[in-house]
């Protein structure tokens, strides 16, 4: 089975998207698909229909996706301003972009993360101090500086589907969220990004996963600041699948029902997904650790050497899969990071 599509791994017995959403509407959890400009495709809403009336995430800030989150919440009978609670899951802009717009126009509460709260509020310093830090790990890694500066051009024009928000309820990790029938436990589970927070509701061991797992794509272990980390924060770099992969052990020992995920459709056997995320991961390590050995490259040219030229928008979305399979590789002692004082550059090579 190759990595990243895993429509193969389902059994013919297993349930399929209808059911699964079913179980979850019987849980009174309703799927909200909201349209992104982004090539992800739609985002996963989940609205809650208990007391506050809850909406997981909130799609991007688009005009687009206010009417269709507006007549989605119609055909249950509901409209934005009878929205409760908002809890955003993390800080990708197509989860969150429209929280500050429904809590505007609701009066809601918005949760999230504690260590997110900052972040959202001042979203645009945020972006401009993680567009500063990307750019450094891209040229430190061998990304050609013309390609760097188109991209922090398209990372510029993309900051209009986010907004900042007032957080007006900070989560703890572990904290228990009440609402009148379930209990939802906040966990933290960093990887895919620095504030992925899943939602488990219970007593029926449903899980709101966002974008932590995923069915039909492998979730990207994205480099990014540290939640909290000072404006000038340039390292040490941060190792995002391998928080990634402690984050979905964690997951993968849980005892779950259904997995709502950020995209896509439900998962209804996790452990397996999981198991198949760390074949896959340990495959592109080895393969990664191949073209090492034949000779020293750096992060860069490994990415194109496993991906080819490919376009200016996923350039920093390849080069932070090679740094966090790079990463497992330094860990087990198989590979070093040597720096090139001429041009600062870093090349990682065999031991
Ligand atoms: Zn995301």
């Amino acid at each position: 089975m190759s990595g990243g599509r895993t429509g193969e791994l389902s059994a013919m017995d297993e349930p399929n998207e209808q059911e699964l959403l079913a179980q979850a509407a019987d849980a009174d959890i309703h799927r909200l698909a909201i349209p992104t400009p982004f090539q992800v495709g739609r985002v996963n809403a989940y609205l809650i229909e208990d007391s506050p009336l809850t909406l997981i995430d909130s799609g991007p800030n688009s005009g687009k996706a206010l009417d269709e989150l507006e007549q989605a919440l119609a055909v249950r009978g509901h409209a934005i301003e009878d929205i409760e609670l908002l809890v955003i899951t993390h800080q990708h802009i197509d989860h969150f972009g429209l929280a500050s717009i429904l809590a505007r126009r609701s009066g809601a509460e918005v949760a999230a993360l504690d260590g997110l709260a900052l972040y959202l509020r001042d979203f645009g310093i945020s972006t401009e101090l993680d567009d500063r830090f990307a750019q450094e790990i891209m040229l430190r890694h061998g990304i050609p500086a013309d390609v760097v500066t188109a991209l922090r051009a398209v990372s510029a024009s993309f900051r209009a589907w986010g907004s900042a928000v007032e957080i007006t309820r900070q989560l703890r990790d572990g904290e228990e969220l009440r609402l009148r029938d379930r209990t939802l436990r906040v966990l933290h589970r960093p990887g895919h990004s620095p504030s992925d927070t899943v939602f488990l509701d219970e007593s029926r061991a449903i899980l709101l996963a966002a974008d932590h797992l995923i069915a039909h794509i492998s979730s990207n272990p994205l480099l990014a600041r540290p939640l909290g980390a000072p404006p000038d924060f340039t390292g040490p770099r941060p190792r995002a699948l391998v928080d990634y992969i402690a984050s979905l052990e964690l997951t993968q020992a849980m005892d779950l029902s259904l997995v709502l995920p950020g995209h896509g459709s439900p998962i209804a056997d996790h452990a397996a997904l999981i198991d198949e995320r760390f074949r896959m991961h340990r495959r592109r390590a080895e393969k990664i650790h191949g073209l090492i050995v034949a000779q020293p490259r750096t992060a860069h040219e490994i990415a194109v050497e496993l991906w080819g030229n490919v376009a200016v928008t996923q350039a920093f979305l390849t080069l932070s899969e090679v740094l966090g399979h790079v990463d497992l590789l330094l860990d087990e002692g198989r590979v070093v990071e040597c720096e090139d004082s001429a041009d600062a550059v870093v090349r990682f090579e065999a031991v």
